[in-house]
């Protein structure tokens, strides 16, 4: 699986910045964007927390496309459920013959032996029957419908901040299907090169609003059981201040690069 992000509002900044003060905005845009463009770091500091803290519309002026490559379908089928802020051009199985399609191997499966001799056998089978169908004259948009849901595809996914932000909010979090948390993982990473500073919004939910969405399915979840996370996660814990928030969320940055390797 790869992560690329082919395209993203360069000054992004300053149209956030732009888009929070066209309430006020009784003067020539460009004199606007000319002071936005000029500010010093601690007047720009000041107005980025602004728009972060209050209304989230004026996120949705920052734009980004991912070229997501090597992806299962399965996953794309959960990816297109995010209806808000999304496009999608995703490679047609309807066309394309996929004879030689790849597999994506969960985790669990690659590590044991048995599981994954039993796919394999199963994908071969899969493979020869595909070739044979096609080759009796069956349309490749028909064949397609033996093929198995974790066959590799690509996927061109078009969102903006504020969509974005709520994808990884839900998709970060250690309920979702691993394959789903590691394209989130890379996507935040991506973003994180070019804007650094929109780090406070790119956190699963429990990072953001430090509370759990589901302490009652959180057995397994390394953060949840994680002393010093629960100690704001559970009870009357509460948001913690910005020095210790800072340290949390690169011991979880740190969990999730671990994960990677
Ligand atoms: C752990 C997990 C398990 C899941 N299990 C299932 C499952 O078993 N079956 C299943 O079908 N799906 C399942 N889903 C998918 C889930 O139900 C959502 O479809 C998916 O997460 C997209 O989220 P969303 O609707 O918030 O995103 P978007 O569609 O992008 O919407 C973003 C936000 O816009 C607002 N919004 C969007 N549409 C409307 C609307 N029509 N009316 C009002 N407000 C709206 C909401 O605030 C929403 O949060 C699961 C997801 C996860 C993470």
């Amino acid at each position: 699986m790869k992560v690329i992000l082919v395209s993203y509002t360069s000054n992004a900044e300053a149209m956030l910045v732009l888009a929070k003060q066209t309430r006020l905005l009784n003067s020539s845009v460009i004199d606007r964007l000319g002071k936005i463009l000029t500010m010093n770091k601690e007047e720009r500091k000041k107005e980025l927390e602004y728009a972060f803290g209050s209304i989230s519309s004026a996120w949705e002026f920052v734009q980004y496309i991912f070229f997501l490559e090597g992806v299962s379908r399965a996953f794309t089928h959960q990816l297109v459920r995010h209806r808000v802020g999304f496009s999608f051009a995703q490679q047609a199985m309807r066309i394309a013959v996929m004879e030689d399609f790849n597999y994506y191997f969960p985790e669990d499966i690659l590590s044991d032996k048995s599981a994954y001799d039993e796919v394999v056998e199963v994908l071969d089978h899969i493979k020869q029957a595909y070739s044979r169908l096609l080759k009796i004259g069956i349309k490749p948009e028909d064949a397609r419908g033996i093929l198995p849901t974790n066959v590799l595809t690509n996927i061109l996914v078009s969102c903006n901040l504020r969509s974005l932000s709520t994808l990884l909010e839900i998709r970060l979090c250690y309920r979702v299907q691993g394959e789903f948390r590691d394209v989130a993982r890379d996507m935040r990473k991506e973003v994180l090169k070019v804007h650094p500073r929109f780090e406070q919004v790119l956190r699963p939910f429990c990072l953001r609003y430090w509370r759990c969405r589901f302490p009652t399915k959180a057995q397994h979840c390394p953060i949840f059981n994680d002393p010093e996370f629960s100690a704001h996660l559970v009870g009357e814990g509460g948001v913690p201040d910005a020095e210790r928030e800072r340290y949390l969320v690169e011991k979880w940055t740190r969990l999730t690069e671990k994960e990677e390797e």
